[in-house]
């Protein structure tokens, strides 16, 4: 099995940005992100930080606007507006999930879609749909950057997406059909999954269940991606497979807590052609592409 790796692939994504960033900082301009994070979600402070910090060594200006917990609704959207009518603000970030008292889907359709550098704006979701895309979302555009370097054929290939959201399931589907790859989406109402799956000369995993695909999902040479970020603190409740892999055993001894992906890498390794590692692997691919989008507004701008 060849390890696909996403760090490597996200510091060569990160250099293409940064030179681009600097041919754009010679005609004056300086792409500029601004993040908007509201409440205090540990795991949305530790991604947030992660992007603006990205942005910043890929010679970019980034800031994060913090909101409160309680912060009503409207102030939300009258950061969103402020930051619309900024011109020195090329990308806009509404960092998610939202506290329930936002309307995520109204606040999402508030960023301008010149400036909607997630690419979940639905002119931009329109627009990758007709096959002329814009801003695309970040970890399925990260994705297909990841196949390509490793010149994983997908023309006239067969692709399973396992999930269908918003932000991964369904753009990762529209963009292996525009590279005319023959495509499944499945879900939870999806019968016989591990036949499904099994058919797959790629398949993405994007369901966030640890340890889920196993090996009887995975046909022999099959290019496996694992999306899913999956905190545990331990293996009471995880799969059978989990439970027994002395990795994370070994991680959890150490440190109390392990980020495990959607497959279980040991079970498939083994079975799969190449297949993502978590952490490591399409993670650093999602705040890279964010880096090109921003880049990609700036360009719009100027
Ligand atoms: P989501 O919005 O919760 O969607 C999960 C999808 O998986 C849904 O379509 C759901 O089906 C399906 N699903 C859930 N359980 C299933 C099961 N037992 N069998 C078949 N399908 C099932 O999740 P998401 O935002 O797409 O994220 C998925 C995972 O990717 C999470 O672990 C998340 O942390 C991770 N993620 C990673 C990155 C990255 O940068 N690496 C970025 C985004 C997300 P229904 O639609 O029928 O409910």
């Amino acid at each position: 099995m060849k390890l696909l790796d996403g760090a490597a692939v996200a510091r060569q994504i990160r250099e293409r940005v940064r030179a681009e960033a600097e041919a754009l900082a010679a005609k004056g301009v300086r792409p500029f992100l601004r993040v908007i994070l509201v409440g205090e979600n540990p795991a949305s402070m530790s991604y947030v930080s992660s992007k603006t910090k990205s942005a910043e060594e890929a010679g970019m200006g980034a800031e994060t606007l913090r909101l409160s917990e309680t912060a009503p609704p409207e102030a939300l959207l009258a950061e969103v507006a402020r930051a619309n009518a900024d011109p020195a603000v090329h990308g806009i970030l509404v960092q998610l999930p939202l506290p329930k008292s936002h309307d995520a889907v109204k606040v999402l359709d508030s960023i301008d879609p010149r400036k909607d550098v997630d690419g979940f704006h639905p002119e931009n979701v329109g627009r990758l749909q007709q096959g002329r895309p814009r801003f695309v979302p970040c970890t399925p555009a990260g994705i297909i950057e990841l196949l390509d370097a490793y010149e994983v054929p997908l023309s006239g290939r067969r692709a399973v997406v396992l999930g269908r959201s918003d932000i991964v399931g369904k753009p990762m589907a529209a963009l292996l059909l525009a590279r005319d790859a023959t495509v499944t989406m499945c879900h939870s109402k999806t019968r016989d999954l591990p036949a499904i799956c099994r058919d797959a000369d790629v398949l993405i995993a994007a369901i966030g269940r640890p340890g889920f695909v196993t090996r009887d999902f995975v046909r022999e040479g099959a290019a496996v991606i694992d999306v899913g970020i999956n905190r545990i603190t331990s293996l009471d409740d995880a799969p059978a497979g989990l439970r027994r892999s002395d990795r994370i055993r070994r991680i959890l001894g150490e440190k109390g807590r392990a980020l495990v992906g959607d497959v279980d890498f040991d079970d498939v390794k083994e079975t799969a052609a190449c297949l993502t590692p978590v952490p490591g692997g399409v993670g650093p691919l999602t705040v890279a592409m964010l880096l090109s989008n921003t880049v990609k507004a700036a360009k719009l701008f100027s």
